[in-house]
């Protein structure tokens, strides 16, 4: 991966996006160059049916459920607004997590609006794990659909899912997870885990990016209610032509993903403690966030004391990692998921999620390493003049820092 002219790109940005794994990018190349609507009787339309059936085995095999419970979708928001609209039922409120992905709270919104209900939003921990007392409460109160992330893309911090659709489970709710930030990076095992829908999005594992999955688990759904009309695709509950090439190289990312799940989550793992003990070291005042063990292998969210995280990117412009702000409303705000979990808008605002994953090698981290040290100390240098200190955060000076939204 590189860039002409610069540095070569360091990509440490696996939550927004994974580049295409090898395998993916042949199966899907394979596909763009042959012909064949999935639906189509022919022996080109059997041979793209064939190879779409092949794909849904093995993203079922990666699950652990039958390929007839996977709907593929164009990623996760569909999958997201597939399966509220489908499950909610009037009266019901929805339970979500106050650290939801805006494909969870923007659709509970629209489904709770639509059937005149609400939406319920269960607190976090200061690490980044649910308060479960609060969702026992919701659900003692009102009958409810529950949706619960699996892992949060701004912290990797997971959650306990098993204990979700127990409660869940016994309040007679249903129960929904987002998985797109777990599924190819931990195992899952939707036959012991008993929820009733999951999504997920192919390429945040390797896959192209525009295809993804709603899992339905069979015989506890009512019907799935299509968010578009049209024809008898996906059984009905997705019409509209396949995206067969997306969907082979979702079938090939799942394939090549499950190959090796366990090493190299060991791997990305070992990569990511040594940044960030070799970042948090040199840097003294830097924090980390999220629960220490219950989170994705492959995320470091990192605070830099009185650092901005924009000053930090433009001071590292060799580093591919994403601030903890979102634009809203053509502002930058800072991170819901951290000021939810306590942390002050300075902190926010100071805060970077580096995300490794497949490709990631002991040099990219190497190089991060020196790059993500020396941007501290130059954009330390430049807000604090006054001070000696070379570390980020250890002594300001008189001025204080000058704010970058100031
Ligand atoms: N949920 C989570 C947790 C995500 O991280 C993302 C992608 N950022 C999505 C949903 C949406 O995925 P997509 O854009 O592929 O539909």
């Amino acid at each position: 991966m590189g860039r002409t002219g610069v540095d070569p790109l360091i990509y440490l940005d696996y939550n927004a996006t994974a580049p295409v794994r090898p395998e993916a990018l042949a199966a899907t190349t394979k596909a763009l160059t042959a012909v064949g609507n999935a639906s189509s009787v022919h022996a080109a339309g059997r041979d793209a049916a064939l190879a779409v059936n092949q794909a849904r085995e093995r993203v079922a095999a990666l699950l652990a459920c039958s390929p007839n419970e996977l709907i593929f979708t164009s990623g996760a928001t569909e999958a997201n607004n597939l399966a509220l609209r489908s499950a909610a039922r009037p009266g019901q409120s929805l339970v979500i997590s106050a650290v939801e992905h805006p494909a969870v709270t923007e659709a509970a919104v629209a489904v709770a609006d639509a059937a005149g209900s609400k939406v319920h939003t269960v607190g976090v921990h200061r690490d980044g794990t649910l308060r479960l007392e609060e969702l026992e409460e919701a659900l003692a109160t009102s009958p409810a659909l529950v949706s619960i992330m699996a892992a949060n893309n701004e912290t990797g911090v997971l959650s306990d899912l098993d204990l979700v659709v127990k409660i869940a489970h016994e309040a007679g709710a249903l129960v929904h997870s987002d998985a797109t930030q777990l599924v190819g990076r931990l195992p899952i095992d939707l036959r012991r885990l008993q929820l009733d829908l999951l999504s997920l999005s192919g390429h945040k594992f390797g896959a192209p990016q525009g295809v993804g999955i709603l899992y339905v688990r069979r015989g506890t759904m009512p019907a799935i209610r299509p968010l578009v009309h049209g024809g008898g695709h996906e059984r009905g509950r997705r019409p509209g032509t396949l995206n067969v090439p997306g969907i082979v190289g979702l079938g090939a990312a799942a394939e090549a993903a499950a190959r090796c799940l366990d090493q190299e989550a060991a791997r990305i793992r070992s990569l990511r403690d040594r940044f960030e003990t070799a970042v948090m070291t040199a840097l003294p005042g830097t924090r980390r966030n999220g629960h220490p063990d219950l989170r994705l292998p492959g995320v470091a969210s990192l605070t830099f004391d009185g650092l901005p995280a924009d000053a930090m990117l433009a001071a590292m412009p060799a580093i591919a990692a994403s601030e903890g702000s979102a634009c809203a409303a053509g502002a930058m705000e800072p991170s819901r998921v951290l000021l939810a979990m306590g942390l002050s808008r300075d902190e926010a605002e100071c805060t970077i999620r580096f995300s490794l994953g497949y490709a990631t090698t002991a040099d990219d981290i190497d190089s991060a390493i020196r790059h993500v040290i020396d941007a501290a100390r130059r954009v330390h240098a430049a807000l604090y003049p006054n001070t000696t200190t070379t570390a980020s955060g250890t002594a300001r000076g008189q001025e204080g820092p000058r704010r970058h939204d100031a």
